[in-house]
């Protein structure tokens, strides 16, 4: 008989949403002492405006006289190297990381290359990034890279500082949980294609994070049960990864068509943006219902047309065909093989151009 080993996974031990700085800083000061961290042991890591506005109120808030907060400009390798040879050099023990995305990415691989704690409190919810054991950094020649990180210990939101950030962050954070659904497709179609192994627990909590919303669609994107619930489906999506020990949960033909679009045509738009529109191509080349899937993210003005995220008509159809290319992992992609024919009808069809 075959046996099948138990999977051991580091999951966040607090996961907090908040509706005040008074009572994220009151639920930060009870992780940071049941950790046995404290004062000098904690580098706060913070980006530039808002990030460390946001941060100077929660150190205000815990008192603390003179913290060391180290500001993050770009998350590149040279950042890395600054970041960890300031926490090795001070001896921290613990990264409090706030900020967005790019902050929390940078704090969660330093973390894992030094081995320490770390703490994320996202200002913003543009993508599941926040909880999940993955970071994403820019080389020298601005390409990105999806690189093994360390998982928060604790992940702690406070609504009232997500609904000030930019709706257009909120809306990439939209664009990017519900890609799970086509993500969790393309996983099946390799398990029946090409005998891949799925982790049943792992789909299961990646398309649990995507329905969070999918039936909130009467909310406004400001309603603060909508943004809870974004915020709940981000963490859980960042967790199906860990629990599958990749992306693969959710990241699939969607998001190798956003990553073709950042190799041949970078910064047009946000990660997010770019793999809303994949969604709703994988979805169309799936059979899903996609037509669900696009009137979901107009109603939340979540980009569906190339325009929109910056992209011409040719340049979309070089992005699609590309799209096969950028990493090996099995999807829909691979399996209808597009030409370049069937790529503007697709878009064609799909309202995309
Ligand atoms: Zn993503």
């Amino acid at each position: 008989m075959n046996s099948i080993s138990l999977n051991s996974i580091q999951i966040p031990r607090k996961l907090k949403i908040v509706r005040n700085v008074q009572e994220l800083s009151s639920q930060l000061k009870d992780i940071l002492q049941s950790l046995g961290y404290w004062s000098k042991s904690i580098l706060w890591v913070t980006g530039v405006y808002n990030s460390k506005k946001y941060l100077e109120s929660i150190v205000k808030e815990l008192t603390i006289p003179k913290p060391d907060i180290y500001v993050v400009g770009n998350n590149d390798f040279s950042a890395v190297s600054n970041l960890n040879s300031v926490l090795t050099k001070n001896n921290k023990k613990c990264i409090v990381s706030v900020g967005s995305g790019k902050v929390i990415d940078i704090s969660k691989y330093c973390a894992n290359q030094l081995n320490i704690e770390v703490i994320s409190i996202p200002t913003t919810l543009s993508n599941d990034g926040i909880s999940s054991p993955v970071s994403v950094l820019m080389d020298h020649t601005n390409k990105k890279h999806s690189l093994p990180s360390r998982i928060p210990n604790a992940v702690l939101i406070d609504l009232t500082c997500v609904l000030k950030s930019p709706t257009r962050l909120l809306r990439a954070g939209i664009g990017d949980l519900i890609s799970n659904i086509t993500a969790v497709k393309d996983w099946q179609i390799a398990e029946r294609d090409i005998k891949e192994d799925i982790n049943d627990f792992s789909l299961l909590t990646s398309i649990t994070a995507a329905n969070y919303i999918l039936h909130l669609y009467e909310l406004e994107i400001h309603n603060e049960k909508f943004i809870e619930a974004l915020a709940r489906g981000l963490i859980l999506s960042g967790i199906s990864m860990e629990m599958s020990g990749d992306s693969r949960p959710a990241s699939g033909s969607e998001h190798k068509f956003s990553h073709a679009i950042d190799n041949l045509f970078p910064n047009r738009a946000l990660h997010g943006e770019q793999v809303a529109v994949g969604t709703i191509l994988s979805s169309y080349l799936q059979e899903g219902d996609w037509r669900k899937v696009k009137s979901f993210f107009t109603r939340f003005g979540v980009p569906v047309r190339a325009e929109e995220i910056g992209l011409k008509d040719g340049e979309i159809i070089s992005a699609l065909l590309h799209a096969t290319h950028v990493r090996k992992r099995y999807t829909i992609l691979e399996k209808v093989n597009l030409d370049e024919k069937m790529a503007r009808d697709v878009l064609k069809r799909t309202g995309i151009i």
